[in-house]
């Protein structure tokens, strides 16, 4: 295949895209192939000689889409959303096109000043201060073991970054809403996840600002190193949301560094009327939030906002003899900011988002999720048999089947299976106080009240067959 192929293939891969999404309402949401089928159909050794790819495309046609879950589907509701915006597609295929290694300015000038550029009209969307940087992660998981690795050197007196951790028992803070990611970092930089000090949260599953005050105390009275605190903006099983101005003036008392996760709802902030759930990130070291979550930017893309870039850099940043930039004193490489070196061109998505549909647009989808998940909430509350666990939280809630008399867990877990077999919706579970709960998240790009709604539709009709 050479360029003049790739010319036709892509034409063809366009049409595949326009038919796949105008029709994806058609296809059951969650795949419902069964572990193995999809490597049994293909060959167990690699292809000796060139294939036509009339043939690959055939098969790709033939093995994929059936084989996937369809997160772009206007009725997927699970876990949290990975949604893509067409502008955010296109702006993908153009980056693939050019397929550069945007590690550092010189490898990829363009992509280095469009990230500080897409990032700074982001921080503004958010109504964050302009004392606050962005760079771009793949993940969240990064962005937040990047900062635990910062609250790691810089507790240690960065001598952590020469010589490892020497006997110093560091602890970090965050509560048990906060996602598995933080416990990952922990263990990662090495700190270890017993010195993860889970802190107690309020009937609201806000952490204690009191509880963090005297965990951080024991531990300074019992020779111990608090490092930081990772704070929690809407929490992945229920969306809980931490008080961030109390936990910030707590940590800082204590002169840490803080690190907001708000993966998810850190999109919402582009609407000021929900930033009251942040009220204080201004305050914090460091900001992560995924606008491949809820902004239409696809996955991968993770924003981090640092009030002072030079503490991660001190960590993360290296400048080998192979990698210097002749010439150029005053310039930024963002692989110094993050884990790895090599970097995709993820800034141009976010320059075509904002751009095709600005931000009123955006916030506009947002608000409508919102309202929706509110108004299905009322729907299940007020049916019989139904119980709302956890009010909505934004675009969240959960819910559990509890008839009278019945076995609410094994029930709850029965009617999940029956939803996501059935196909037309896709649900996922976590558990809440020891409950086994439905999670209901609305954000797919395309998604309508009507989609929202069709939960209750369906939810309710396989619950009348259990
Ligand atoms: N933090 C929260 C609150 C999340 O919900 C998630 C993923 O759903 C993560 C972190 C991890 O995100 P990523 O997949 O970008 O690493």
């Amino acid at each position: 295949m050479n360029h003049d192929d790739l010319k036709n293939w892509s034409k063809r891969a366009a049409d595949w895209t326009h038919d796949y999404h105008s029709t994806l309402r058609d296809r059951p949401v969650r795949a419902q192939t069964k572990p193995g089928e999809i490597a049994a159909k293909l060959p167990a050794a690699p292809p000796e000689t060139a294939e036509p790819m009339e043939e690959i495309f055939a098969d790709f046609e033939r093995i994929v889409p059936d084989g996937m879950t369809h997160w772009q589907h206007p009725r997927f509701f699970a876990y949290f959303p990975a949604n893509a915006s067409p502008a955010s597609m296109l702006a993908e295929q153009l980056a693939n096109s050019i397929a550069s290694n945007c590690m550092i300015w010189q490898a990829s000038p363009a992509a280095t000043e469009i990230e500080q550029v897409t990032t700074d009209w982001l921080r503004q969307a958010l109504g964050l201060p302009d004392s606050f940087t962005g760079t771009i992660h793949d993940s969240a998981t990064v962005a937040t073991l990047s900062a635990v690795i910062t609250m790691r050197d810089r507790a240690s007196g960065w001598r952590s970054v020469d010589e490892g951790l020497t006997g110093q028992r560091l602890r970090i803070y965050a509560s048990a809403q906060t996602h598995s990611s933080v416990d990952k970092a922990v263990r990662l930089a090495g700190i270890g996840q017993r010195n993860l000090v889970k802190i107690d949260t309020d009937a609201d599953y806000r952490m204690d600002p009191d509880k963090l005050d005297a965990a951080i105390r024991d531990d300074i009275f019992n020779d111990r190193t608090p490092a930081g605190v990772v704070l929690c903006t809407g929490g992945t099983s229920i969306g809980a949301f931490d008080p961030i101005a109390e936990c910030i003036e707590v940590a800082r008392a204590h002169r840490l560094y803080t690190h907001v996760d708000a993966a998810w709802a850190g999109s919402a902030m582009i609407c000021p009327e929900f930033r009251t759930l942040w009220q204080g990130a201004e305050g914090a070291d460091s900001i992560v939030f995924n606008p491949h979550k809820w902004l239409g930017a696809q996955f991968d893309c993770s924003v981090q906002f640092l009030a002072d870039p030079a503490p991660q850099i001190r960590s993360l940043g290296l400048r080998p003899d192979y990698l210097q930039t002749l010439g150029e004193e005053e310039i930024v490489n963002f692989n110094e900011w993050t884990v790895p070196l090599g970097r995709r061109f993820r800034a141009l998505k976010l320059w075509f988002v904002l751009r095709a549909y600005g931000l009123d647009n955006l916030r506009t989808r947002i608000r409508n999720h919102v309202a929706w998940i509110e108004e299905l909430t009322e729907a299940f509350r007020a049916t019989p048999g139904f119980e709302i666990t956890t009010e909505p939280r934004l675009a969240l809630f959960s819910f559990r089947y509890a008839p009278d008399g019945g076995d609410a867990d094994a029930l709850t877990e029965r009617l999940l299976e029956k939803v996501n077999a059935d196909g037309r919706i896709y649900l996922t579970q976590t558990r809440h106080q020891g409950k086994f709960v439905i999670r209901v998240t609305a954000g797919s790009f395309d998604c309508t009240r009507d989609d929202v709604m069709a939960v209750h539709a369906v939810v309710t009709e396989l619950a009348a067959t259990l």
